[in-house]
């Protein structure tokens, strides 16, 4: 079988040399070459989301883990959470809560836009929260929120907590920590880090660790992340659980590979990326979900038009070699979700925008053939 282009917002393509670093041989947590990769990694992990003082984890795990482990170290039962949702993954925040008997309280948009920043401002004045969630960027909506604006906001309230779910953006939309005054900001592996699946990365504030220490007992054992501290501070110093070594040296080097491109020069690169694919499907006739400036840079939610059926579309797509993801609950069968991020080249946005346009063709839409590709080809040697 011929291999595909796999356009989906994760899993994203990783890069060889990150397949082979996880090929490396495997060896003790306490190896003084495993050390030194696993201490340069925490540091490049801070340096991606931009703080001095953070705590960084690494986790095996994937992103719902990190999204639990958030919560269940910020608040005890009967505490306050306010869950800001864009779509399926802000609501998860909500089940994850309600499982842990936290009081929710929920600000939610209609799917493909955002909430208000006022109407935050407004609820968080209202009463207490320990801590409020943002979705950076909801996977299901395409959907990005206003961090910086929200973290401004939430500056004003020093009993909440802000924690920022990256797990759509971090690595390929700008997220600075301290300057935002985020308290936890995590990620998985395998979308913009361009990794794949297996790690829960997490980086907590000074003041998201006095939280957790001002909880005392909390209902987790393997998510509590001062159980996890001494060795993320030293990890020569001894066993809390056995690390994913191999995933440990996977992510080491995409970090490697951020921080090299450079993060300036990376998120332009998503933006030029999205800018290209958003412009030629709108001049093949679709539109796109969210308006323009909260559309995200790492993926597309790309409404059809009425003559062109999802599945079929989607299944056509994939023989000619492109694999695309369906949209989520009550976008089901109305969107196809379009991923551009991590560590995807020129030949990729083009090569799928060209699929894209042979499939249209073959099943007879209307459009003027090479349209898309021109818009994109505008934006990306133009730019
Ligand atoms: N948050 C967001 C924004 C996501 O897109 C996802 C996964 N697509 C998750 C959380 C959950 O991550 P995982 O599937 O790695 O558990």
């Amino acid at each position: 079988m011929k291999k595909k282009l796999m356009m989906i917002p994760g899993p994203t393509p990783v890069d060889q040399s990150i397949l082979d670093a996880l090929s490396k041989e495997t060896v003790s947590h306490l190896d003084p070459e495993l050390v030194k990769i696993l201490k340069e990694t925490l540091e490049d992990l801070k340096a991606v989301v931009m703080t001095e003082n953070g705590q960084p984890f690494i986790i095996p795990g994937t992103g719902t883990l990190a999204m639990e482990t958030a919560l269940v170290n910020s608040l005890k039962e009967g505490d306050r959470l306010l869950v800001v949702s864009h779509g399926f993954f802000g609501d998860r925040f909500v089940e994850i809560a309600q499982s842990y008997g936290f009081e929710v309280e929920v600000l939610a948009s209609e799917w493909g836009k955002i909430v208000e920043v006022e109407k935050i401002a407004q609820k968080l004045k209202e009463k207490i929260f320990s801590a409020i969630t943002l979705t950076h960027v909801d996977t299901s909506t395409g959907v990005c929120a206003p961090l910086k604006e929200v973290g401004e906001v939430v500056k004003g309230f020093p009993e909440t907590l802000f924690i920022v779910d990256g797990v759509c953006a971090t690595g390929g939309i700008e997220e600075r920590m301290d300057d935002w005054g985020i308290d936890i900001l995590f990620t998985g592996n395998q979308k913009a880090i361009g990794a794949p699946p297996g790690l829960a990365n997490l980086v907590f504030s000074e003041k998201a660790l006095e939280r957790r220490n001002s909880l005392g007992k909390i209902s987790a054992f393997y998510m509590d992340v001062n159980r996890w501290l001494p060795i993320m501070r030293e990890p020569a110093g001894g066993y809390f659980s056995t690390h994913a070594i191999n995933m440990i040296y996977a992510l080491h080097q995409s970090l490697k590979i951020i921080l090299n491109e450079g993060l300036e020069e990376r998120f332009r690169r998503h933006k030029r990326f999205a800018l290209a694919f958003q412009r030629g499907l709108e001049e093949l006739g679709f539109n796109l979900l969210p308006s323009q400036e909260i559309r995200a840079n790492t993926l597309s939610t790309v409404l059809y038009p009425p003559d062109i059926e999802d599945l079929s579309f989607r299944e056509k797509l994939y023989e000619d070699g492109v694999l695309v993801s369906a949209g989520k609950g009550v976008l089901a069968g109305k969107i196809f979700r379009l991923g551009h991020m991590g560590n995807i080249t020129e030949n990729e946005v083009v090569a799928t925008l060209s699929i894209i346009e042979k499939t249209l063709f073959e099943i007879n839409y209307n459009f003027k053939l090479g349209a898309g590709i021109g818009a994109a080809e505008n934006i990306l040697f133009a730019n």
